[in-house]
């Protein structure tokens, strides 16, 4: 049922129903896989809410990257899903003569000390036009990988933090006529800018050639975004992200985990540490197929030299094992464990989603060895804006 929980300030016979934002949603499928009720479906074009279903639990809106789930709208009747397949944007909130979405009673789980994030300053109707500054490929020239460094000067009018992605609508139409939905890229700068520029915004974006199973797939927007020069223009919109945020405290601990481009939030993080290091610690488990392939080898080589606890895994170099970042996890299963339970550590996990379940599993078999209950430690982490997982 549409859930009359927050109705107190509601005229009479109004609901409040939970509605998805078609302009924002990335189509992640994050939600329907956090709805315990099964409310939560799509059509491959829509993510939608049963209103018959919905339990109003909210365990739908910490994973959501854009927001877009995060609507709690005054309605006078409940929307069907038929009608939210139709969708193109939401309704205006208007019947009830209310004026806009109510911000969830959940809040999205940023840690306590972090700056407050600004989300959604410019959107599809008010792009902002960006332009490329520099286009610079990250992987060695015979790799089969390509992941571009893609600096955007999107001037003083977009502010971001670290942790937050910014949106790029690709130019034209998917095979239906209808505009490009966003893709969501995450910010590898921090706030004050790439290399001290304000305004200016690095993008870690791999070229996506193949689908998840290994098939040839043409990726729309990350094809655009790599074929860009120094010069061109592209449409940005958001920033987007309220909870992937760093903590503003010197005296905490980061303990970031990525593969592949899910190091630029950990670069953008890592960079806004430096020069303001405090009693905390940062360790980062990074893994790539070989180092050339790694982005940002050498940039987190050189911080290796005191500043950061830096462990590469790779899985592709000839004559050597295998390795993969949760089997470093477990090399290091002091240093994880300590973290794990420091009240003022900051776990950070972002790359292909194909690694998060050995990630947690690489916790829970930690917690083990040391006699920590992980079921406990996780559901804690996870309600103090402790435990971050950002996964595509
Ligand atoms: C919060 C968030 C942050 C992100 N940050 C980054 C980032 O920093 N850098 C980055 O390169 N991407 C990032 N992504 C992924 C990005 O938004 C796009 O999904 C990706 O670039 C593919 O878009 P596309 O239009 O090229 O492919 P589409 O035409 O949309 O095709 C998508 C299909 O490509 C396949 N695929 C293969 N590799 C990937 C991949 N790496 N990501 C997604 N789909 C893949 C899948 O089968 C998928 O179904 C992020 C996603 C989220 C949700």
């Amino acid at each position: 049922m549409a859930s009359q929980t927050a109705a107190i300030d509601l005229p009479a016979g109004a609901i409040r129903q939970h509605l998805i934002d078609p302009a924002l949603c990335i189509r992640c499928d994050t939600c329907e896989s956090a709805c315990t009720t099964g409310a939560i479906t799509n059509d491959s074009v829509n993510y939608v809410v049963n209103a018959e279903i919905c339990n109003g639990c909210l365990d739908c809106l910490p994973g959501c990257p854009t927001g877009a789930i995060d609507n709690w709208l005054p309605v006078a009747r409940a929307y069907s899903v038929a009608e939210q397949y139709g969708w193109t944007e939401l309704p205006p909130p208007l019947e009830l003569g209310l004026a806009a979405a109510v911000p969830s009673p959940a809040g999205r789980g940023a840690p306590a000390s972090a700056a407050l994030a600004r989300e959604n300053i410019f959107t599809r109707e008010h792009p902002l036009l960006a332009e490329v500054v520099e286009s610079l490929r990250l992987t060695v020239a015979e790799s089969p990988s390509e992941i571009r460094h893609v600096v955007l000067d999107a001037g003083a009018d977009f502010p971001f933090l670290e942790g937050q992605s910014v949106g790029i609508i690709p130019p034209g139409a998917d095979a239906q006529g209808r505009p490009h939905i966003m893709r969501l890229y995450s910010v590898a700068s921090p706030r004050t800018g790439e290399a001290g520029v304000a305004g200016r915004i690095a993008l870690t974006v791999k070229r996506v050639l193949e689908d998840h199973e290994g098939a040839p797939h043409v990726g729309v927007c990350s094809n655009f975004v790599c074929g860009l020069r120094a010069g061109g223009k592209v449409e940005v919109v958001g920033p987007y992200g309220a909870s992937f945020l760093m903590p503003d405290d010197p005296a905490a601990n980061l303990l970031m985990i990525a593969t592949g481009t899910g190091i630029a939030p950990m670069r953008a993080m890592l960079e806004r540490r430096l020069g303001r290091a405090g009693p905390g610690r940062q360790a980062l488990f990074y893994g790539g197929r070989t180092p050339g392939e790694l982005p940002y080898h050498a940039e987190l080589a050189a911080l290796a030299q005191g500043f950061l606890d830096l462990n590469l895994a790779f899985s592709r170099v000839p004559g050597q094992r295998k390795q993969y970042v949760q089997q470093l996890l477990g090399l290091r299963h002091e240093l994880v464990a300590q973290m794990l339970v420091d009240g003022n550590s900051y776990i950070y996990l972002c790359g292909l989603k194909g690694m998060e379940a050995g990630v947690l599993e690489a916790f829970a078999a930690i917690c083990a060895q040391h006699g920590l209950p992980w079921d406990k430690i996780g559901a804690e982490l996870k309600a103090a804006g402790r435990l971050h997982i950002e996964t595509y």
